[in-house]
């Protein structure tokens, strides 16, 4: 695949694919046409996703108006509370959230769900966008399912702009009314084999969904076409060990698509090694490595860099990414990225859009994945040891929200 045809993917793919929305599904029907025309033939697997469909939203300051944006299976409620806002997770802070709707920095994470309903919140409030950027964008939000738990209390999401000026008033009470009807819904993977001379493989994973205002160019069509040129790539060249590809859905929403297909045992009874791609080939930026693997792996990748006269630097670690779901299940996995300093492209946003790609960058991103999981696949033994070292399963424990990070 050549940068214009690269470029051409991006085009044909700028709009917003939401896990278990029918435009996640548009792009699972085109990638699955790319491949036939490499004369591919793949799968689509379906997996049950969480869905809802906000009626109102509606957040009032002290009796004024706030544009938000009601959390996605949050539950249907009005509440009207004194309005606190948690700077942070100390004792001391937390004990001022009983009966109150709270107001939180960043992303709605596990533990500070957790943490507001022991202490007796009874509504949240989340801000997301730059106060320095022209836009007043909302990202659509949900409470996931791993969060709640089956406990939901009511939130909403508001610009950033209006988060400052909230604070700067001192604002006393908030109301929050959120209607919406809660259903069962399908995210899709597209699965293609390349089966090689053994019976295990090495499987290829990069997800093709968005976030509500991303045209996910690089977040992460870039992998996903990363992924469909190495399968273009392999279907023409020798492996000895299997190929599976995986175009996995509903990554943005909890790592949804590689879960449900790492849920299933006799898919990883034979697997060697995930190989993950999330955000290559932009314009700027560096090339990393994340390996959750025996550390041997990282000493490779480096001297493969080396060899190949390809920069690269990178870890043992935990990536957030469709890798971390293999891993968890003992399946050695390394994540390759091409990360960009965060005034040239920033993900999760409006701002990621082609714009930020660059098809020759990609095509040499691709040919040094391209090399790695050749030699994986054409070794005579893959030599990563399959397991995951004690160090990566502590990691996981902490990321999968098993266990708290120490403080
Ligand atoms: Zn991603």
């Amino acid at each position: 695949m050549d940068a214009k045809q690269i470029m051409k993917i991006f085009e044909d793919t700028a709009y917003v694919r939401m896990g278990g929305s029918q435009e996640e599904l548009r792009t699972a029907k085109y990638l699955m046409t790319k491949l036939e025309d490499m004369g591919l033939k793949a799968a689509i697997e379906e997996f049950d996703v969480d869905m809802a469909e906000i009626e109102d939203a509606q957040l009032l300051v002290d009796g004024i108006c706030v544009t938000c944006k009601g959390y996605l299976n949050a539950g249907t409620a009005e509440v009207e509370a004194p309005l606190y806002y948690l700077r942070s997770s100390d004792k001391v802070s937390l004990s001022q959230c009983k009966g109150k709707i709270v107001m939180v920095d960043g992303y709605l994470g596990y533990w500070r769900y957790q943490d507001m309903l022991e202490n007796g919140a009874v509504g949240f409030i989340t801000y997301d966008g730059n106060a320095n950027y022209a836009d007043r964008d909302i990202d659509q939000r949900e409470l996931r399912k791993a969060t709640h738990k089956g406990n939901k209390i009511p939130g909403v999401n508001i610009n950033a702009k209006d988060a400052i000026s909230i604070i700067r008033k001192g604002a006393k009470t908030a109301k929050i009314l959120l209607k919406q009807r809660e259903f069962e819904g399908k995210s899709h993977n597209v699965v293609l084999d390349l089966p090689g001379e053994v019976d295990e493989y090495i499987a290829l994973t990069a997800h093709y969904d968005s976030t509500s205002l991303s045209q996910g160019a690089y977040d992460n069509m870039s992998g996903s076409v990363g992924i469909l040129a190495i399968a273009e790539h392999f279907a023409k060249n020798p492996h000895r060990y299997g190929l599976r590809f995986i175009w996995c859905g509903s990554e943005e929403r909890g790592l949804l698509g590689s879960k449900a297909y790492c849920a299933k045992e006799e898919n990883l009874k034979n697997c060697v090694l995930n190989i993950n791609l999330d955000m290559i080939g932009c314009i700027m930026g560096k090339f990393i490595y994340c390996a959750t693997a025996e550390e041997k792996l990282c000493h490779y990748l480096s001297y493969l860099g080396s060899e190949l006269g390809f920069p690269i630097e990178g870890k043992q670690d935990v990536y957030s990414s469709d890798s971390t779901p293999f891993a968890d299940k003992g399946i050695p996995a390394v994540s390759f990225a091409r990360i960009a300093p965060q005034n040239t492209a920033t993900i999760h946003n409006s701002y990621d859009t082609l714009a930020v790609m660059k098809g020759e960058q990609m095509v040499e991103d691709i040919e040094f994945i391209t090399a790695f999981t050749s030699r994986m696949a054409n070794a005579v033994l893959c030599p990563v040891d399959k397991s995951i070292p004690d160090n990566m399963k502590d990691k996981l424990d902490i990321y999968l929200c098993r266990k708290r990070a120490p403080k």
